[in-house]
């Protein structure tokens, strides 16, 4: 599968983007997910991969977000060094990273690295819904906690993952305002067909974009992606 590895994000939050590769993602459990499988153990292959994807980063914006198949802090510390080197050199002063909630507790002596060199970091946790029932049975999405406040206490942003079976509009709008209560952004993820056996519900997929996109779509602290490209990293079209 070949996949685009940089890209900029033009309108909300402008900032840009790059999807490294490190050793995969420790929990690899999740049912809807089949971007783990963007793993590699060859940490020399891996380190020559994301240098060429960071070479591309200017620092327009003075923000960069990465991504990897997993948690921030599952790069290999190689990879990490060049995070920071590209973060000093292009003048980055924020830094967007994601983190399974395992990984919670190696954020605080991440923030404090980065802070050191200037960047102030913010944490993304895959919630993909509040409703603590269906994300552990349904989704299987490791995560032993079901207060959003204490979800939400390590962290700076949640996804959201839309368009499965069973989920209801109220439900796709209760999510979307307690991840704004509890964070300081939204990224909502609507579900599309991937390798995996969940399938996108059309039913919910239209539901929510003829009654909930509507309400959030200029909100500047929600992201919405309807497809999962949307934001230039990922699967080539
Ligand atoms: S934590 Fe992220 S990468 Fe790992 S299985 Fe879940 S969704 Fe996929």
């Amino acid at each position: 599968m070949e996949l685009s590895r940089y890209s900029v994000i033009e309108d909300k939050n402008p900032r840009e983007i790059v999807l490294l590769r490190g050793r995969g993602c420790a929990w690899k459990r999740c049912r809807f997910c089949d971007y783990h499988l963007d793993a590699s153990q060859d940490e020399e292959a891996n380190l020559i991969l994301n240098r060429e994807a960071l070479s591309h980063v200017t620092g327009r914006y003075g923000r960069l977000e990465v991504i990897n198949s997993g948690s921030f802090a599952e790069l290999h510390p190689s990879t990490l060094a060049e995070v920071d080197r590209v973060c000093q050199e292009r003048g980055i002063r924020d830094l967007h990273v994601e983190s399974h909630w395992l990984f919670r507790k190696t954020i605080p002596a991440l923030r404090e690295h980065f802070a050191k060199l200037g960047v102030t970091l913010h944490v993304k946790i895959g919630v993909e819904t509040f409703d603590a029932d269906y994300r552990e049975r349904i989704l299987d999405k490791g995560i032993d906690e079901t207060d959003p406040a204490a979800i939400a206490a390590p962290f700076d942003e949640c996804c959201l993952l839309f368009g499965l079976s069973g989920q209801s509009v109220e439900g796709m709008k209760r999510d979307v305002e307690t991840g704004l209560a509890h964070f300081h952004r939204v990224c909502i993820n609507v579900m599309v067909p991937n390798t995996t056996p969940i399938l996108p519900d059309l039913e919910v997929r239209a539901a929510f974009v003829r009654e909930v996109y509507p309400l959030y779509k200029d909100n500047p602290r929600v992201d919405i992606l309807l497809e999962n490209t949307d934001f230039g990293v990922g699967e080539k079209l």
